[in-house]
This record gives C-alpha cells, sequence and structure tokens, in this order.
C-alpha cells in the first residue's frame, strides 16, 4: 500500500476537549496549519473566537496567537478536513460508560467511521485517545473497509501522557513518545510531525498497536497505585498513629521508589485515572484475565474510602450532626491548576456534607462553574472569605496554591469555631495546633 510520505503540512485533530484543544494549539505552535474539529457547536464558536471553554494555563495564549494569525481554525464539519489534511489526530473522549466500568467506544468508532468516510486524500489517521488493548487493530479494519476506493488511509497508535495544569509544556516538550505502527511509513510521517521533540532526544518508543495500547493505561495504573499504595499506610497510622508524611518521605528517598504520587490524601479523580483503571479490569476481564489486574480493584476501593473518611471525620469533628451547619470546602476541582471536576474527589465530599444537610459553601479558584452543572443547589462563593466566614469547619480539599499558603490567621476571626480537615496533608499542623485550631489531616491518629 502506498502510504504518506511527502511532507507533513496539514493536520486535523478530532475532537477538542482537554487534550484535542491542547494538541491542536501545540500543533500549530510547531509550526503546522491544524483544523480543529468537535460535535460540540459551542465548544467550537468559542474556540473559534480565540476563546478556550475551559481553564489550561498558557493555553488561551496559544490559541488565540495561532486563530488570529490563521494557522489554526475550529470546525464542525469533518469534510472540512478530509480533503485537506495529511494527518488526522483522533483526540475524542472515552468516559466509562454509563451503568459499567468499561470504556465508552461509542465517540472513537463514531469519529474514526466518520472521518474515514470524509477522507479523500492519502493520508495517516493517529488515535491519541486512552482505549482499551485491541482497539487499535480493530479500528484499523473498521478504516479499510469503510475507505474511500483508491484513497490510501492507515492507522497509528500514539497515546498523550499529558497533565492537565501542564498540558501545553506536556504536549511541547514530551518526556516521552509512543508510537504503534504497523508499517515504517506511518512512522515516519510521526516522525516529521514530532520532529521538534525528536531534535531534543526526546525518548521515541516504536512498537506495536497492543504496546502503545498498554503503556498508556500501565502508567496510570502505577500512577494510581502508587497514590492508593500511600492512602492504605494512611488507614494504617491513622489508627496507630505516626505521622503518613514522614513515612512519605522516608520511602520516596529510595530512588527505586521516588517521592512523586506518594502524597496521603483523600485520593485521585479526574477524567482519566479512576475511569482508565476501571476500564483496564474491564478489558482483562474480557480477555479471560481477570485475576492480572484485580488488585487494581483494590486500588479503586481504597480510592474511595478516602473521601468516604474525609467525610466521617467531619461528622466526628461535628458531634454527628451535621445538619445546618456552614462547612466551608475548599477546592472541588480534582487537582490545582485545572477546572475539571470529574470524578473529583472534593466535589464528592461536599456532595455528600451537602446530602447530608450541611450548609456547604465552596470555594474553588477554577471550578465552581463545572461544578455547578453538576450540583446547582450547593453554594459556590466567589471569594474564600466568603466560604469560610462564619464556618464551624474548613475542609481543604484542593492543594492549589492559594490554600496551601493558608494560616490560622488568615483565618481566625471569620470561622465561627476553628476546626480544619487538612485532606490534602499541606499545611503544617504545629503551625495551626498552636492557634488553638482543631487541626485533623487524612492519615493523622485523631485526638481521643
Ligand atoms: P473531553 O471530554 O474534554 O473532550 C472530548 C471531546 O471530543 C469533546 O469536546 C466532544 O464534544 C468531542 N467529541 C466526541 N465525539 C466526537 C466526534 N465524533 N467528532 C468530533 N468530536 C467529538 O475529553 P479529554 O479529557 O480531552 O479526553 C479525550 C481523550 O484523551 C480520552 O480518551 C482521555 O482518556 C484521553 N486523555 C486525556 C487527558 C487529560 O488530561 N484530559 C490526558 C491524556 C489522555
Amino acid at each position: 500500500m502506498v502510504r504518506v510520505t511527502a511532507t507533513v503540512e496539514n493536520v486535523s485533530v478530532i475532537g477538542t476537549g482537554y487534550l484535542g484543544a491542547t494538541h491542536a494549539a501545540c500543533m500549530a505552535e510547531l509550526g503546522f496549519n491544524v483544523v480543529g474539529v468537535d460535535i460540540d457547536p459551542e465548544k467550537i464558536a468559542s474556540l473559534s473566537a480565540g476563546d478556550l471553554p475551559f481553564h489550561e494555563p498558557g493555553l488561551p495564549e496559544l490559541i488565540r496567537k495561532h486563530v488570529q494569525s490563521g494557522q489554526l481554525r475550529f470546525t464542525t464539519d469533518l469534510n472540512d478536513v478530509g480533503a485537506w489534511a495529511d494527518v488526522h489526530f483522533i483526540a475524542v473522549g472515552t468516559p466509562q460508560v454509563k451503568g459499567g466500568t468499561g470504556a465508552d467506544m461509542t465517540y472513537v468508532d463514531a469519529a474514526t467511521t466518520t472521518l474515514t468516510q470524509a477522507i479523500t486524500k492519502d493520508s495517516l489517521i493517529v488515535g491519541k485517545s486512552t482505549v482499551p488493548v485491541g482497539t487499535a487493530a480493530r479500528l484499523a479494519d473498521l478504516v479499510q473497509d469503510t475507505k474511500n476506493p483508491g484513497v490510501n488511509v492507515s492507522l497509528a497508535w500514539n497515546p498523550e501522557f499529558l497533565r492537565e495544569g501542564f498540558a501545553v509544556e506536556d504536549t511541547i516538550t514530551p518526556d516521552r513518545l509512543v508510537v504503534g505502527t504497523t508499517h515504517e511509513d506511518d512512522e515516519n510521517v510521526l516522525r516529521q510531525v514530532y520532529a521538534e521533540a525528536l531534535g531534543r532526544d526526546t525518548p521515541w518508543i516504536s512498537t506495536d498497536y497492543q504496546t502503545a495500547e498498554l503503556v498508556k493505561v500501565a502508567a496510570n495504573a502505577f500512577l494510581a497505585t502508587k497514590i492508593s499504595f500511600i492512602n492504605a499506610f494512611a488507614e494504617v497510622t491513622e489508627t496507630v498513629g505516626g505521622d503518613i508524611t514522614t513515612l512519605a518521605d522516608a520511602i520516596g528517598h529510595d530512588t527505586r521508589i521516588g517521592r512523586k504520587f506518594l502524597n496521603a490524601g483523600v485520593g485521585f479523580g479526574g477524567g482519566c485515572l479512576p475511569k482508565d483503571i476501571r476500564a483496564l479490569q474491564t478489558r482483562v476481564a474480557e480477555l479471560g484475565l481477570d485475576h492480572s489486574m484485580r488488585f487494581l480493584d483494590e486500588m479503586d476501593q481504597i480510592n474511595l474510602r478516602r473521601r468516604k473518611k474525609a467525610v466521617a471525620l467531619a461528622f466526628d469533628l461535628l458531634s454527628q450532626d451535621v445538619i445546618g451547619k456552614k462547612i466551608a470546602v475548599l477546592g472541588i476541582t480534582f487537582k490545582p491548576l485545572s477546572d475539571d471536576v470529574r470524578d473529583s474527589p472534593g466535589l464528592d465530599v461536599a456532595a455528600r456534607l451537602f446530602n447530608a444537610g450541611a450548609d456547604v459553601q465552596v470555594y474553588d479558584p477554577q471550578g465552581s462553574h463545572n461544578a455547578a452543572k453538576r450540583y446547582p443547589r450547593i453554594t459556590y462563593t466567589p471569594t474564600l472569605d466568603e466560604a469560610v466566614t462564619g464556618a464551624e469547619l474548613v475542609i481543604l480539599t484542593t492543594e492549589w496554591d492559594e490554600f496551601k499558603t493558608l494560616t490560622p490567621e488568615n483565618l481566625n476571626n471569620k470561622v465561627t469555631t476553628r476546626r480544619i480537615i487538612d485532606a490534602r496533608n499541606v499545611l503544617n499542623p504545629t503551625t495551626w495546633e498552636t492557634a488553638n485550631w482543631t487541626f485533623t489531616q487524612l492519615g493523622r491518629k485523631q485526638p481521643e
């Protein structure tokens, strides 16, 4: 089969959410002509006007710059790119299927089918979405079955490792590039796309489809396991005493272990880790290997228990009666520097307390508009001061810088009662206890 060997100039990105909008803007920054395609007309209108419909540091500037220069466009019409792009990236969502634990592949399947039918120029489709192993091989067959006669279209898999909050940096200067292909011509096309990173000696892992797909889910499973591992020890130190942060520091000095992702607290969330470990388990079970990834179910349970533990601590501190009690929840995005509240531990804690009858006042620097779409009856305050004023309990659930640097002096005269749960273990216990606060962290034994 003849493949794309000419110079890559035009690139399309299908799906312009967190991953796709970032990828599209960064491809423009790397010098390609780019069109981003999405089925959501509001998102496309906003991006076309140079506005980013979500929070990601540094990305609005890139979008505006390249939309203004004409190098980056957005459309809802796939036919716009079928006759134009040399390379098409698929970056649509793969959420957890409703009522189950597997990945919902309807978006990837629909995007691939419609795109392939729209393609009238020899080109390469590159999957970036996180998918169950076996997807690329299945889609490669689908592409050959649905492509227009006389047009050469092939498929590569190139999983994405960007972190929300650092998405631009991670896309322009990735720490590795993984490409799964079935032909070296396709790999060479991707070498052109990523020439700048390759010029900086970025590790380039060229492999088959299955390995490329599995690298992504293995990385996420490992990160989730690290977090749940330290949180399992937090359950022990909560009972026997001891200091979970010192424990993490001490084992983290061992370079074989490393300190990153060993912060005990209310656990992981977001649009990737939870659904990816569930989808991985589901996929291996389909393959008859359910025992191989059974430990991930335990990691998931440990993680979910942390949210319940934070709520139980709130009940303990309020003498088991939260009804009508004013509780300030600081942080409802799943991590700082993002407005993403998908499967967010902080939002879960806020919602559980709200549903139990507490007067929950949420403050988050970026996430309130998204949280309000899911839980419109919770109160979201525009400032931290408004959330904490009159509070009988403060709970820190996301480690935004402005919460990490809080001191008792910031809150002493605002709260009704000096009680705080630091559910991310980022505050100094001595500082708060000295200022007569009832100070609680996850992984810390409560005073009798
Ligand atoms: P998202 O929900 O923010 O964006 C998905 C976008 O795809 C939406 O805008 C949706 O309208 C669009 N879409 C759906 N069907 C479409 C179609 N047929 N044609 C065109 N557009 C379509 O999701 P996301 O966070 O960007 O994640 C996308 C994929 O990337 C997922 O597989 C995810 O696991 C993976 N991923 C995400 C991140 C991250 O940090 N968000 C990092 C690495 C990998």
